[in-house]
């Protein structure tokens, strides 16, 4: 039987009691990593619905990333049974912020349908708009994006980007932002950071609106709150302001996106703005063994502290850490994928027991070869995510089409996908005709102007294709949306085009099924609770509160569309399978056994970082990779690795040497082995062979 929820809070240690029952005022949990502080925010969920009789709807938990969101959701999902959960938000912070974008469309001066750009798209715009002048290159292009995505984290709007800009550089980047803002809006869209940046704008300067929202969330929690940036920690602010009850829980040591805008300084700006601030300490470490928390504590002692901390865990020593240094990246990849096929017999492990954590996602390539060649079933988290795909980039443009014809890019990835014969110097006068005329592509098709422009051959083909868009729209409009959708899959055969562009016909099959589950997802998320949209309190006509199936439809497309940012894979999966995955998307999870890959410098701290003289948040980085292991750590390194193609020599990371020597197995450091010890090793991996094999 389950534990209730006071056995549940019984199990907890006295300072996580006292998180827990923290509920009349502002809280924040300052502690390392392993100490329990997910497990008060989800206990303290259930605490709220089911000890306090607060609903469910009135409570909102946010966190950073997808796959920490639905790891949340799992765990509050086991203590909250049926109805309890109903209207429960536990998102990213992005997913709350189009929540409250699509709840106040009206006052945000958005029409129904706005496409979510992703950072292609975004590129894309930006590349127009600063090719206006001079043909710029790429990584200036680069330069300003960042720049914007830096400012709308910390909600500069562009008149004030303007007026602060020093220099000719930040002077043009501030242009650009501004005729980009404008661009996005007239294309009725948002960029990624504008999920944040309008919704808090929006509580900032319409007291109606903020009031809403305040009496819709009447409980926060922040997990992670380390890495909230400016915008988002205003979010909090703004909607908590009045009641003040929010929990925030974070870990400073673990603050690793300070390149996207995050301010760990909100632990100290969060004391100021609530004076009332509970702050509670938490110091047992119930995750790891001792000998990865003395490497872990040991490491990050290497930095300096604001609030010190320290941790202990009662599991015992454990295993020492292993540093396996390989001949090359290859024979690094091999080792791991050769050890894990081991050692989950040895070890009675499952697959999913099993990450292999690195610095950059290019460190997977290999690796992913040597999984497979053993055909271990592993997950790779990002990289070479679902939405990266051809096939699925198409299907989602023509969703996206659906939902806003004024998508501009949706309407140049497929107008000639599949082929219908509109070449580039029909797109080219079609794109001049809309730009005078300030309208979007899709509506320039249909003007009857267009005419004097265009061969009359090429008219045709637009309204043809605009025709089919239009007509794939009303059937969706007027009946089930799902099937009008795969209805227009079917219709333009793009079956047929995928298998006149694949390599063979099983690459063309597969992808054909790719799209089908794209579309077996959207509507399987159609069919899902569909997420609380509208503060309920409002009885205003503000908001739309008949949601019509349409609406539902487009709701559930952005929704598609964010998880496409947020790179995450079509499918929930959790099957049994190796983990793969970059430290930053490591955070918050946990492993039994774990692999750190390329422990070298130039890798890990990364060779920008060093020249940065940002060496503290590598460190971070690496206190995060650590403290993900359980019960075993093994990192890797390698002697040569091939860089900008090129083999080089790599020296093993400084890191290495914080840790404490004692606690660290080598095995093959250059001139350090002890070649008795290197003998027994070869003996015992002989032994382990056999063992195997009998
Ligand atoms: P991180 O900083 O990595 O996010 P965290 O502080 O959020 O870590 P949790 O993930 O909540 O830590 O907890 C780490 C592990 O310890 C989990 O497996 C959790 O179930 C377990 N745990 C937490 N508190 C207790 C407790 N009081 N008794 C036993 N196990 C606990
Ligand atoms: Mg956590």
């Amino acid at each position: 039987m389950k534990p209730s929820i006071a056995q549940r809070i019984r199990g907890l240690n006295p300072s996580q009691q006292e998180a827990v029952h923290a509920i009349d005022g502002p809280c924040l949990v300052l502690a390392g990593a392993g100490s329990g502080k997910t497990s008060v925010i989800t206990t303290k969920i259930a605490y709220l619905v089911k000890e306090c009789g607060m609903s469910a709807r009135r409570i909102a938990a946010v966190t950073f990333t997808n796959k920490a969101a639905r790891e949340m959701k799992e765990r509050v999902g086991s203590m909250l049974v049926g109805k309890e959960g109903h209207g429960l938000t536990v998102s990213t912070f992005h997913t709350l912020g189009l929540n409250i974008i699509r709840g106040e469309l009206k006052a945000l001066g958005y029409k129904p349908g706005f496409s979510l750009f992703d950072p292609e798209d975004a590129k894309a715009l930006l590349r127009d708009l600063m090719n206006k002048d001079a043909q710029v290159d790429a990584e200036a292009i680069n330069a300003v994006q960042g720049q914007i995505s830096q400012w709308k984290n910390d909600l500069v709007l562009p008149g004030e980007a303007l007026s602060h800009a020093a220099d000719d550089d930040a002077h043009f980047a501030a242009r650009v932002y501004e005729a980009y803002v404008r661009h996005l809006r007239a294309y009725n869209a948002v960029d990624f950071d504008d999920l944040i940046l309008l919704p808090v704008v929006l509580l900032r300067d319409s007291p109606e609106v903020l009031a809403r929202w305040q009496r819709k969330i009447h409980y926060m929690l922040v997990d992670e709150y380390q890495d909230t940036n400016v915008s988002q920690y205003l979010l909090v602010k703004l909607l908590m302001a009045d009641r003040q009850t929010f929990t925030v829980v974070g870990d400073d040591d673990q603050s690793i996106y300070a390149w996207r805008g995050a301010r760990p300084e909100n632990l100290i700006t969060l004391g100021e703005d609530f004076p009332r601030l509970k702050v509670i300490k938490l110091e047992q470490n119930y995750r790891s063994t001792g000998t990865i928390l003395r490497a872990a504590n040991a490491l990050i002692a290497h930095n300096p502290h604001v609030y010190e901390k320290t941790l202990w865990s009662q599991m015992g020593d454990g295993a020492a850490i292993r540093v396996v240094v390989n001949r090359h990246e290859e024979a690094e990849a091999e080792r791991v994928a050769s050890e894990i096929l081991t050692r989950r017999i040895k070890e009675s492990a499952a697959w999913r027991d099993f990450a292999v954590l690195y610095r950059g996602n290019f460190q997977a390539r290999l690796l992913e070869l040597k999984l497979q060649h053993y055909q271990i079933p592993y997950k790779i988290s990002g990289g070479t995510s679902f939405f990266s795909r051809g096939e699925i980039k198409d299907a989602m443009a023509y969703l996206r089409l659906l939902i806003n014809p004024a998508d501009d890019n949706a309407f140049l990835r497929i107008v000639n996908v599949p082929r219908r014969e509109i070449g580039p110097s029909t797109l080219e006068k079609l794109a001049n005709y809309a730009t005078e005329r300030g309208t979007a592509l899709f509506a320039a098709c249909h003007e009857m102007g267009l005419e004097q422009h265009l061969p009359e051959r090429a008219v045709e083909r637009l309204t043809r294709f605009t025709q089919f868009i239009d007509g794939a729209r009303r059937r969706m409009d007027s009946g089930d949306a799902i099937a009008a959708i795969r209805q227009m899959m079917t219709e333009m055969d793009y079956e047929a085009w995928l298998y006149q562009n694949a390599s063979a016909p099983t690459v063309a099959e597969r992808r054909m099924g790719n799209v089908w589950i794209l579309i077996d997802q959207l509507e399987k998320s159609l069919n899902r609770d569909p997420e609380d949209n509208s503060p309920e309190d409002s009885n205003s006509e503000d908001t739309d509160s008949t949601a019509t199936e349409t609406d539902s439809v487009d709701a559930a497309i952005s929704r598609l569309v964010l998880r496409d940012i947020l790179e995450q894979q079509a499918e929930e999966d959790d099957s049994d399978r190796v983990q793969l995955l970059t430290m930053h998307a490591s955070k918050g999870l946990e492993f039994p056994h774990v692999y750190l890959m390329g422990l070298e410098e130039d890798l890990l701290p990364h060779r920008n970082a060093v020249e940065n003289g940002s060496v503290e948040e590598e460190r971070r980085l690496a206190y995060v990779g650590i403290t993900r292991a359980r019960r075993t750590l093994t990192l890797t390194l390698a002697r040569q690795r091939k860089t900008y193609g090129e083999l080089s020599d790599c020296t093993p990371s400084r890191f290495l040497d914080e840790l404490p020597a004692e606690d660290l197995d080598w095995e093959g450091r250059p001139d350090k082995e002890d070649p008795e010890k290197k003998q027994a090793r070869g003996q015992s991996a002989l032994a382990d062979l056999r063992s195997l094999i009998n």
